[in-house]
C-alpha cells in the first residue's frame, strides 16, 4: 500500500507542475500513513531522476522502453499499467497537465475507476482522502469521496499546492522495464503543440502582467506591453480582451483560459471576476491596479494600487528602469 506520484517531463526538462503534484503526493502519504514511491517516463528521464531521489520519498521509478521515448497516450497508459499492477498503490497523484488529461482517464478506465481530475485541494477523514473539484466556472466546490477498492486516480490544478513545500530525502532509484507491444501503440507522435503552435506557456511564466478592460482599446495594449518587457513578464489578459481580438486567445487566464501559477500576477485595470480569478488564484503575489478600491480583485490581492492605469503604470515602467539601470 502506497501513494504513487507521476511526475512529468519532456526531453530532459520537468514541467513545473510535477513539483506541486509531489509536494500534494507527501502530504498525502503521510496522511494516510503509507510510503510514497515516484514515476517518471520518456526520452531523458533517467537524467532527472536523482533529481526526484533528492525529494523525500520511498523509490523512484524510471519506466524504461524505446517506445516511451515519445509520449503516446497508448505507451503511457500501457507502461503505467503495468507498474500500477506491479506496486498496487492505492492512490496515484499526477499534475493536471494536457498530457495527463489525454491519457489518465484511459489508464484509471483500465482499473475500473474514474481520474478525479482538476482536484484543488484535498482533507482527511482518518486514513481516508476527500478530494475538492470545482463545478460550474467556481462557483461551487464539490467533495469526492474516491469509491470502491483502490487504486484511484488523482490529478491536481495548477497552483493547488505550493511546490516550496516539498520535503527533501533520499530516494532509491529503480529502472523498471514494462513489456510494451509497438502494435498496440497506435498514435505517431508529432512536434510538440507548445512548438507547433509558437504560442506561450504561461503555466510556466514566473512573471505575468495581465491587461483587462480598463485598457479601454487596442491601441493602449503598449502601454501595459512596455511594463511587462521592463519587468520580464509574459503579457495575459481576461476574457473580453481576447475576446475583441486585442490580444490572441492564448494569452486568455481564466475558467476558459490558461491557469497560472507565477511568482508575481500584476493584474491591471482587471475587475477580479470569479472566472478569472480561478485561474491566477495561484500566483504566489498578487498585484493590482484598478482605479476602482472597491473592485473584487483587491480581494486578492496582496499589493494594490488604486489608481488610473494610465498614469500609474508608464510611472512605474520608469522606476522600474531606474531600479534596473
Ligand atoms: C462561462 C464564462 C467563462 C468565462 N471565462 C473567463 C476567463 O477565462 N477569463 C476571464 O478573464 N474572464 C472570463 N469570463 C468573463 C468574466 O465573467 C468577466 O466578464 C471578465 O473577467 C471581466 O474582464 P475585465 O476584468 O477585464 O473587465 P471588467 O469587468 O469590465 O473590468 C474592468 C476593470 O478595469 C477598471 N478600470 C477601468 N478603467 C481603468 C483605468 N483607467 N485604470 C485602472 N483601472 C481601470 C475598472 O474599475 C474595472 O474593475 C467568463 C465568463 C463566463 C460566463
Amino acid at each position: 500500500m502506497s501513494v504513487l506520484a507521476v511526475l512529468e517531463q519532456s526531453a530532459g526538462v520537468w514541467h513545473r507542475m510535477s513539483w506541486e503534484a509531489l509536494a500534494a503526493a507527501q502530504q498525502f502519504a503521510a496522511a494516510m500513513g503509507v510510503p510514497l514511491n515516484i514515476a517518471v517516463t520518456g526520452a531523458g528521464a533517467s537524467a532527472l531522476a536523482a533529481e526526484a531521489a533528492a525529494k523525500h520519498a520511498s523509490k523512484v521509478f524510471v519506466i524504461e522502453h524505446p517506445l516511451l521515448a515519445e509520449y503516446t497516450a497508448d505507451g503511457y497508459t500501457a507502461a503505467f499499467e503495468a507498474l500500477v499492477r506491479a506496486l498496487s498503490p492505492m492512490l496515484l497523484v499526477m499534475p493536471h497537465t494536457y498530457r495527463t488529461r489525454d491519457f489518465a482517464p484511459k489508464l484509471a478506465t483500465r482499473f475500473g475507476r474514474v481520474l478525479i481530475g482538476d482536484v484543488v485541494g484535498a482533507r482527511f477523514e482518518g486514513a481516508s482522502p476527500v478530494f475538492v473539484r470545482q463545478l460550474f466556472q467556481g462557483k461551487l466546490n464539490a467533495d469526492v469521496r474516491p469509491a470502491g477498492d483502490s487504486p484511484h486516480f488523482v490529478s491536481l490544478q495548477a497552483g493547488a499546492w505550493r511546490a516550496d513545500t516539498l520535503e527533501s530525502g533520499a530516494a532509491v532509484v529503480e529502472t523498471f522495464s514494462p513489456q510494451l507491444n509497438a502494435a498496440n501503440i497506435r498514435q505517431v507522435p508529432e512536434a510538440p503543440f507548445r512548438e507547433a503552435a509558437r504560442g506561450v506557456d504561461l503555466a510556466a511564466a514566473e512573471r505575468i502582467v495581465s491587461v483587462g478592460r480598463g485598457i479601454k482599446e487596442k491601441e493602449n495594449i503598449p502601454v501595459v506591453e512596455a511594463l511587462a518587457e521592463a519587468l520580464g513578464a509574459e503579457l495575459a489578459a481576461s476574457r473580453p480582451i481576447c475576446d475583441a481580438g486585442w490580444l490572441p486567445m492564448e494569452r486568455q487566464v481564466g475558467s476558459s483560459g490558461q491557469t497560472v501559477a507565477p511568482k508575481m500576477y500584476l493584474a491591471v485595470g482587471i475587475s477580479g471576476a470569479i472566472q478569472h480569478l480561478v485561474g491566477m488564484k495561484g500566483a504566489k503575489t498578487i498585484v493590482a491596479i484598478n482605479k476602482d478600491a472597491d473592485a473584487p480583485i483587491f480581494e486578492v490581492a496582496d499589493y494594490g494600487i488604486v489608481g488610473d492605469l494610465f498614469e500609474v503604470v508608464p510611472a512605474l515602467v520608469e522606476e522600474v528602469k531606474k531600479v534596473k539601470g
